[in-house]
């Protein structure tokens, strides 16, 4: 089945072409700038990839253009768009509505709008897609993958906060999570590679890019995450400054004469390794400036790897125990540093690392990094959010009367 899998951003529109039958991408790109008149279009992957400046005044013109792309570039794999089998979506938010994809209908779509201001920069272009889909394919089945549907299996004693509890209630405030489909995806990876049914496993998931997030998956159940009601709890990051005293906020309010937009965009823009740093959001220009002494960015390092620990250690004890740990993203897949640091001293729980795997790079593939002895396994998996997103899709069409 030929799958395209969509991902709207605000400005951008990433989207794949998945061969489910021999499980290939046979094309892939970027629109990015939509909206503004520097807007382009990459396609292709890697050495292939071609850009193409072409205005796109909203993401129904960027979808015109991506079809296009798929059916008139050189390579292209498919003539027209009746050759696609199904387009499958990813959305941000599904609220408490979702628990799993979705083929999308009239109510689903309404459900989406609905949670637009849980997800204001990602729900409504992604709702533009469904719909531009509606009109240039009609008929097409189209299915809906959320990120937060992996995390509704969570209960309630994590996903609530100790908030009045009407207040909660009325503003839907509870735990959500983020990046659900790659949890979800190095999950089952894992308990692939270890060749045990992931229902005898406690799993801890890590996903550590820009954005990054923890998971406990026990007996492949989610029971807890690190992001929350929105995806700046948790950990610190490239510039979210992750779970902090809460009353820090109306201190700076009051104090920094500030509004508490301001203050939103300094936790989420200027924080994390960024804002303690004064360098970069990059764990690279962080790790440079750290190896040639700079005390802030040593300090930034320290506080990023502690963080990890800090609800490594959360994560275990709440599973009582631990099978193995998964990470994945830009800084999961490939700064052996930080995973040093993260997995310091870690030995009397099981934990070993073996620092020559640690070392070595393989890119883009999966691969065990603790000691062969280790009884917790470490295993570095590249995420595949698309992948996981065209085999829903493929299991939902393939239902289908
Ligand atoms: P996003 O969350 O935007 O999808 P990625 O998963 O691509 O992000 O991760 C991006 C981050 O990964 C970069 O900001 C950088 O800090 C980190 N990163 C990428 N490559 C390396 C590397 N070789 N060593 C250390 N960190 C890296």
């Amino acid at each position: 089945m030929k799958i395209l899998v969509l991902n709207a951003g605000s400005s951008s529109l990433k989207y794949q072409l998945i061969e489910t039958d021999t499980q290939t991408m046979l094309a892939k790109g970027l629109c990015e700038r939509v909206g503004s008149k520097n807007s382009y279009i990459k396609h292709g992957a890697d050495k292939d990839e071609r850009i193409f400046h072409q205005f796109m005044a909203d993401h129904e013109e960027a979808l015109r253009v991506v079809f296009d792309a798929l059916t008139h570039s050189d390579r292209s794999t498919i003539t027209s768009i009746d050759q696609i089998d199904a387009i499958g979506h990813r959305i941000v938010h599904g609220g408490d509505f979702f628990d799993e994809s979705v083929l999308i209908d009239q109510d689903v779509i309404d459900k989406i709008a609905r949670l637009s201001p849980l997800a204001p920069l990602h729900n409504p272009p992604a709702l533009a897609c469904i719909e531009v889909c509606q009109k240039l394919a009609p008929g097409m089945p189209q299915t809906a993958v959320f990120d937060t549907a992996f995390f509704q299996t969570l209960p309630p004693s994590a996903y609530m906060y100790p908030l009045p509890y009407e207040l909660c209630r009325v503003h839907r405030i509870r735990k959500y999570g983020a990046h659900g489909t790659s949890h979800r995806y190095i999950a089952h990876r894992c308990a692939a590679l270890l060749g045990r049914p992931i229902e005898d496993l406690k799993i801890v998931t890590c996903h550590l890019g820009n954005g990054c997030s923890i998971s406990a998956v026990d007996h492949g159940i989610a029971v807890d995450t690190s992001m929350g009601f929105t995806p700046l709890d948790g950990l610190m990051m490239g510039t979210r400054c992750g779970s902090i005293d809460p009353a820090i906020i109306p201190f700076l309010i009051e104090n920094e004469n500030l509004s508490a937009a301001e203050v939103n965009d300094i936790m989420n823009k200027k924080s994390g390794l960024l804002g303690v740093s004064g360098i970069s959001n990059d764990v690279r220009d962080v790790t440079d400036a750290a190896m040639s002494g700079n005390e802030r960015a040593v300090l930034a390092y320290d506080m990023y790897a502690h963080s990890i620990r800090k609800y490594l250690g959360q994560y275990i004890v709440e599973m009582a125990g631990v099978d193995a740990i998964v990470l994945t993203a830009g800084v999961g897949e490939n700064a052996e540093r930080i995973r040093r640091l993260i997995f310091a001293g870690l030995q009397p729980l099981g934990i070993v690392l073996d620092q020559e795997k640690n070392r070595l790079r393989h890119n883009g593939k999966e691969r065990f990094i603790s000691r062969d002895e280790s009884p917790v396994k470490i295993i570095v998996i590249p995420t595949n959010e698309e992948f996981m997103i065209a085999q829903d899709t493929y299991d939902i069409v393939s239902r289908l009367p």
